[in-house]
This record gives structure tokens, C-alpha cells and sequence, in this order.
């Protein structure tokens, strides 16, 4: 059964939200959190439990030897379902409302197939899962999904992908809607990451940045804790801000884009010129043997002393530190998180990016500044998505525009 989230009033819609962020918080807490008299609080928290939308988290005898007055969102809402398209694979997860996951699965796809081959499998995994656990379609209270490429949140679908043509203004949501009245959210990765990250820090930061650097480059903007998508959804697309008026063509037309210089593909490339060109024994050995160069293997051949490997990931490090170091002047935030496949590259990458910015960004704006990678594993983009579709849901009231 669908929660009728549309007749509660602003104050049980608030404490709802509340009991999400922070999880298993008492009666007390959630007073102080929001500014509510005892009375006022304790009155909202039975009504909500009397609905079957709070419980009480030391109930649940699977819940282990949690404090009795704790309180989470009731797992009678159901299960939010996160799906995490990335380029050459897919991630499906059902989560409880804490975003615990239940039945999870992942398989390699196409993207660029498009939407007629890729959804249908999505679907059936969705099926798949649920009748793992026993449930039925109406028992998904919310939908989340993450793309690889720029979205038009409010339309719910992708606007001139360049990965994935096929994709360009088709419905993802519409799709859904065949087997789900659940609203359906649909986000593009790297804010999936950024909502994935707040959700870690149980949102105590109010203005960070998660920068994503793999095939290509994008940053997720946290900015008064919520995610900025901008006007039109493109904020973040920081993947062709030029650092070199000379530097090589990037697929977008234009010359010298950090994409283009310091991604994963250029760090391979990088590396494959100086194999061709005997510049390092080891990694002409490595191009030899495999035919081709991964920017994992340009830092492991900088880990084993390769001067010429150690100076690609550190030039690498530097322009994406030179592109940040703006975003920090620009945006001031307290933390920037760098995840994605080049984290793999390892911590002379990161020296380079930090210095980098600490050289270029003015002194206010690097005062309490920190830099690290990403500490998210496995589960990022399905989490992600789950904290979209939990926090939308909430916030439309379970409509989806
Ligand atoms: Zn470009």
C-alpha cells in the first residue's frame, strides 16, 4: 500500500526527513533538530507512528541491541529502488527507507544501445529482485536513477548525451510509469555521487564539492546541503573548462579541455606516446605485452620508480588541481572529494591535484580547505540514487512532477 504522503501536514513531512538524515535519533533529538518544543515533538512522532510511517527502531528484533528510543522511518512504506546506469554496466538495488540494501544485482550492459534494449533489462531486474523478496510493484514507494550524462531533472531525461545519443530526450520516467505508480527520479551520476557522500556524512557538511574523474570529468556541488543542478541542469559539467589554449582537441570541438589532458584516457594515452617513444623501458614493456596502456598501470609503474610514468600522473594531477583550484576560489567550499577510477592512479595523483590548488587558490579560500579522495565504496551510485529517491519522494510528496 502507497503512503497517502499528500495529508501530512509540513511538520510531520519535516520530521520525516529528519528521521531519514540522521537515523535511529530519538524523540529529544529530533526536537533540537528542528526547533520543536517536547510536546510539539513527541505529538508529531505518535501521529506518524500511529500512520506506519515512524517506528520505533528498537523494536525491530533485526535491528540487534540499538537504543529502544530510536526512531527510523517505518519499513512498512516499502522499499525505494536505486538503479545506477553507467556506461558498459548497471547497478539495481531494492533499499529498506534507511537505504540498507535488500536484494541487489549487477550486469554488464551497453549503454549505448539505447533506451528500447537497456530499460526492458532494467525492468526485468527490478522484477527479478522484487520477487526475491516477495514483494510486488506497489510496494517501491520511490524510484532513483543515475545516468552517465547531463539530465534535465525536472523532465527526467537526458539532454544531447554524448555517450549515448539514442538516449537524447527519451522518457525514462514515462517508461517506468508502465510498471510503477512510484514517482521516478532521474539524476546524472556524479550528483548520484554527491548525494551518496552527504548521506555518509549524515549531511553535516553544507558546501562541498565531489569531483569525478574517470572517462571523463564532472563535479557534484553541495551548496547549503542541498545538490545545485543550476538552471538547466548542467552545473558541474567542468569536464571542458580549458587549462591549455594549446593543448590537444577534446571531442566537444575545443582545444586544451581538463577532459581532454587528464582523464583516464589521456593518462593512458600519455603513457602510450612515451612507451612508442622509449621513454620508459617499463611501460614500452607493459604496451608491448598487452597492446595497449591503463592508467592503473602508469601508477604502478610510477609506484615501482618510473620517472616518466610519475610525471604523466603528476601533470595529470596538476590541470585537474589548476580546473579545481578556480571552482575553490569561485565556490569556496570546506571539502572537495575526488572519486571515480583515477583514485585508483593513487596518493602522488593527489599531492599533485593539492598543490596544485593550494598554489593557484587564494589564501581565505584554501584556509580550512580539505582535499581527499572519496572514502565510498561499492554501493555509491545505487546509494545515491536511493537518497534522491527517498528525499524527492518526501519532498513532492511521492509526485513526481
Ligand atoms: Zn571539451
Amino acid at each position: 500500500m502507497l503512503t497517502p504522503w499528500n495529508d501530512l501536514s509540513m511538520a510531520e513531512l519535516t520530521v520525516l526527513e529528519t528521521a531519514f538524515w540522521s537515523s535511529r535519533t530519538s524523540r529529544h533529538a529530533l526536537a533540537g533538530l528542528l526547533d520543536y518544543s517536547k510536546s510539539k515533538a513527541n505529538a508529531t512522532v505518535a501521529a506518524l507512528i500511529e500512520r506506519g510511517l515512524l517506528q520505533e527502531a528498537g523494536l525491530q528484533s533485526s535491528s540487534g541491541g540499538r537504543r529502544p528510543e530510536g526512531l527510523r522511518l517505518s519499513e512498512r512504506l516499502g522499499v525505494v529502488a536505486g538503479v545506477d546506469l553507467g556506461a558498459t554496466s548497471v547497478d539495481v538495488a531494492l533499499m529498506a527507507p534507511d537505504l540498507s540494501i535488500r536484494a541487489h544485482h549487477a550486469e554488464a550492459i551497453d549503454v549505448r544501445a539505447g533506451p528500447g534494449v537497456v530499460l526492458p533489462r532494467v525492468r526485468a531486474v527490478l522484477r527479478e529482485l522484487l520477487a526475491r523478496l516477495g514483494l510486488e510493484a506497489r510496494d517501491v514507494m520511490g524510484i532513483g536513477m543515475g545516468v552517465p550524462g547531463p539530465v534535465a531533472f525536472d523532465q527526467g531525461m537526458l539532454v544531447a548525451p554524448p555517450l549515448m545519443p539514442l538516449w537524447d530526450g527519451f522518457s525514462i520516467r514515462e517508461d517506468l510509469r508502465q510498471d510503477y505508480t512510484a514517482p521516478v527520479f532521474i539524476d546524472n551520476d556524479v550528483n548520484l555521487m554527491a548525494l551518496a557522500e552527504q548521506w555518509r556524512l549524515r549531511r553535516q557538511l553544507p558546501d562541498f564539492l565531489v569531483l569525478k574523474v574517470g572517462t571523463g570529468i564532472g563535479c557534484g556541488i553541495i551548496c547549503h546541503g542541498q545538490v545545485h543542478r543550476g538552471a538547466t541542469g548542467s552545473a558541474g559539467d567542468v569536464g571542458h573548462i580549458c587549462v591549455d589554449q594549446q593543448g590537444p582537441m577534446c571531442h566537444c570541438g575545443n582545444r586544451g579541455c581538463v577532459e581532454a589532458m587528464a582523464a583516464g584516457p589521456a593518462i593512458a594515452r600519455l603513457a602510450e606516446e612515451a612507451a612508442r617513444q622509449g621513454d620508459s623501458a617499463l611501460l614500452a614493456e607493459w604496451f608491448e605485452r598487452d597492446g595497449q596502456l591503463l592508467p592503473e598501470q602508469v601508477a604502478q609503474a610510477s609506484r615501482a620508480g618510473d620517472a616518466t610514468a610519475s610525471g604523466i600522473v603528476q601533470r595529470a594531477g596538476g590541470l585537474i588541481g589548476q580546473m579545481l583550484a578556480s571552482l575553490v576560489n569561485f565556490f569556496n567550499p570546506s571539502h572537495v572529494f575526488i572519486g571515480g577510477g583515477v583514485t585508483n592512479v593513487g596518493p602522488l595523483f593527489l599531492a599533485a591535484v593539492r598543490q596544485s590548488v593550494y598554489q593557484r587558490s587564494l589564501a581565505l579560500s584554501t584556509r580550512h580547505l580539505e582535499i581527499q579522495f572519496s572514502p565510498l565504496g561499492g554501493h555509491t551510485g545505487v546509494t545515491g540514487a536511493g537518497v534522491l529517491a527517498m528525499q524527492e519522494t518526501l519532498r513532492t510528496r511521492g509526485v513526481a512532477p
